[in-house]
């Protein structure tokens, strides 16, 4: 079977290795949709923190099960998705049930290597199947949970308005949640193509772009003063973190689901007057896979909200760094393994 590994930034390579050898409480996907994150490019072009090389990429997964031991929830031809997060199980954060925080965390694609590869092996605990769901759907579903769990973090109520700094998949999936859940969303970023993706399709009332307008003197006025109830940081850029401190209501929450490496700073009297809540989001557990899982079973997500570029597997090491520039407009690409 065919396997691709990234040996080095920059550089691909397609390897020929054996096929997994079943092990107990795992299972073996063959590999139908690999979706490709803002970690994967950056991890191609060596800016992605704490990383090592080589590395198989990959872990916005859907697979049908072609190999499992008798068990009681999956068998063999279900399609499924992964939680790429294996944790410890015995860690204070695991004990409370904040498996995505785990001291020990390893993530598929990341710190152990992922699914760009023909066949998978996952343990049978990380994997999720909803029968209604398509491979694309499916595949999606991680990504998405990144922000859904922000969302879930902030408590944000029905009727609040939720602040969405940055557009990507990421933030757009924040965004698509915190609409879920009766927010009124307002979108911010510099890249207009992806805001007028969402202004059209999703029905966003207010969409900005900083580089071209007052965002406090707009979201003053569109608020009545109070500003947004929840801000979440979508960016991983310290500047615009910190320019999203004052976007905040009293009373209010700023959540970071983005990383940066770079010390932020605020000011404290500005926080303090607020009683302002800071709190970062990592990951996502099942709940919130289970959440997006339901949302697109009601058809309230829709794959061709994200999905703006499909490849095929052979082609990742020729197209892959184009998906990097901004002039291909690239929202979510999807590798399909038919
Ligand atoms: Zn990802
Ligand atoms: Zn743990």
């Amino acid at each position: 079977m065919k396997q691709l590994i990234c040996l080095e930034p920059g550089s691909w390579e397609f390897q020929e290795i054996n096929f997994p050898k079943l092990k107990p409480g795992f299972a073996i996907l063959k590999i139908r949709r690999i979706g490709i994150c803002g970690t994967d490019l950056h991890a191609f072009e060596g800016t992605q923190p704490f990383f090592s090389y080589p590395r198989v990429l990959g872990h916005e997964l859907a697979g049908e099960i072609v190999d499992i031991e008798a068990h009681s929830a999956f068998q063999k031809g279900d399609l499924v998705t992964i939680v790429p997060y294996y944790s410890c199980g015995t860690c204070r954060a695991c004990e409370t049930g904040k498996t995505n925080c785990c001291t020990h965390l390893q993530v598929a694609g990341v710190h152990v290597d992922g699914g760009m590869a023909e066949y998978f092996q996952v343990p049978i605990r990380n994997l999720m199947k909803d029968s209604a769901l398509s491979l694309d759907e499916l595949a999606l579903v991680e990504p998405l949970s990144i922000g859904a769990h922000g969302i879930r973090r902030s408590h944000m109520k029905s009727g609040d308005r939720v602040l969405v700094v940055g557009a990507g998949p990421i933030g757009l999936g924040a965004a698509k949640m915190a609409q879920i859940a009766g927010a009124d969303v307002i979108l911010m970023d510099v890249n207009d193509h992806r805001l007028s993706h969402v202004h059209d399709k999703w029905g966003i009332s207010l969409v900005m772009n900083p580089l071209k307008e007052d965002a406090l003197a707009t979201l003053k006025a569109y608020t009545n003063d109070q500003m947004p109830e929840v801000v979440i940081d979508a960016t991983g850029s310290a500047k615009a973190i910190e320019n999203s401190f004052p976007y905040m209501s009293h009373g209010g929450i700023f959540v970071l689901i983005g990383l940066q490496l770079q010390a932020i700073s605020f000011s404290h009297p500005e926080f303090h007057k607020r009683e302002g809540t800071l709190m970062s989001s990592r990951n996502a557990t099942k709940e919130d896979f289970q959440w997006v899982m339901n949302s697109m079973k009601s058809g309230q997500i829709q794959a061709s909200d994200f999905i703006s570029h499909r490849l095929a597997f052979d082609q990742v090491p020729a197209e892959f760094s184009g998906l990097l520039d901004p002039q291909n407009r690239v929202i979510k690409a999807m590798i399909s393994m038919d």
